[in-house]
């Protein structure tokens, strides 16, 4: 199974593609995630795409296509799998379906107010080594600055300062449609109200899950 997570940024992606590996054992592949780390350890892929990443816009569709391809053929991924930030591009949608054309999948759609989206953001702390997320009203880490999980610092990206978000959310609003036609013609396409809280979305989208998931043989 491929689980994909189309929503603009701070809708609660990564937060439910960490939900569903917990209970699905499907991992998260997220490529914002993949991209950090390419800048920070200074890679020459990272210094290729730190400055569009500052600024809130896309990298090629080649380059983050390669990060998730690498990835997708580890054998963790073998039975399933969630994209978080992947494909943001029609033409990355039709990439990925070449990639694996059998695969079976299921797209959930979050919908979220822009008034929302900056709220959340504007407490956002994200640990690099793992992804984990955190938020200084809401969610914060056990030790100040420090991820649970893995100890890490938590660092505030750089794209959530309130003039960058909002360029993202345009970017995301400009290109999300043909996405939205090309997997609702597709019929799996399924549509989240991300504002509810976290158990709530997550019940809505196990209910989905479970059902596609006995649906066929494939996974
Ligand atoms: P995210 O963590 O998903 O908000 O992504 C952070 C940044 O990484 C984006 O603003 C883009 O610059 C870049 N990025 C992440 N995923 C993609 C993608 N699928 N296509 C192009 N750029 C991406």
């Amino acid at each position: 199974m491929r689980v994909i997570l189309l929503g603009p940024p701070g809708s609660g992606k990564g937060t439910q593609a960490d939900l569903i590996y917990q209970n699905y054992g499907f991992p998260k592949i997220s490529t914002g995630d993949l991209l950090r780390k390419e800048v920070e350890i200074g890679t020459d892929l990272g210094k290729m795409v730190s400055q569009e990443m500052k600024a809130g816009r896309l990298v090629s569709d080649e380059l983050v296509l390669e990060l998730v391809e690498k990835r997708i053929a580890s054998e963790d991924c073998r039975r399933g799998y969630v994209l978080d930030g992947f494909p943001r591009t029609l033409n990355q949608a039709c990439l990925l379906e070449k990639l694996e054309a059998n695969r079976k999948e299921t797209v959930f759609e979050f919908k979220v107010s822009e008034q929302e989206i900056l709220r959340r953001l504007s407490g956002r702390m994200v640990c690099l080594q793992c992804g984990a997320v955190y938020n200084i009203s809401n969610n914060r880490p056990q030790a100040d600055g420090l991820c649970d999980f893995c100890g890490s610092k938590l660092v505030v990206r750089e794209d959530d300062r309130p003039e960058v978000i909002k360029e993202r959310i345009r970017l995301y609003l400009e290109t999300i449609a043909p996405l939205i036609d090309y997997y609702s013609s597709k019929n799996v396409l399924f549509e989240i109200n991300a504002e509810d809280i976290t158990e709530n979305i997550f019940r809505s989208i196990k209910a989905v899950l479970d059902r596609r998931l006995t649906e066929g043989k494939e996974h």
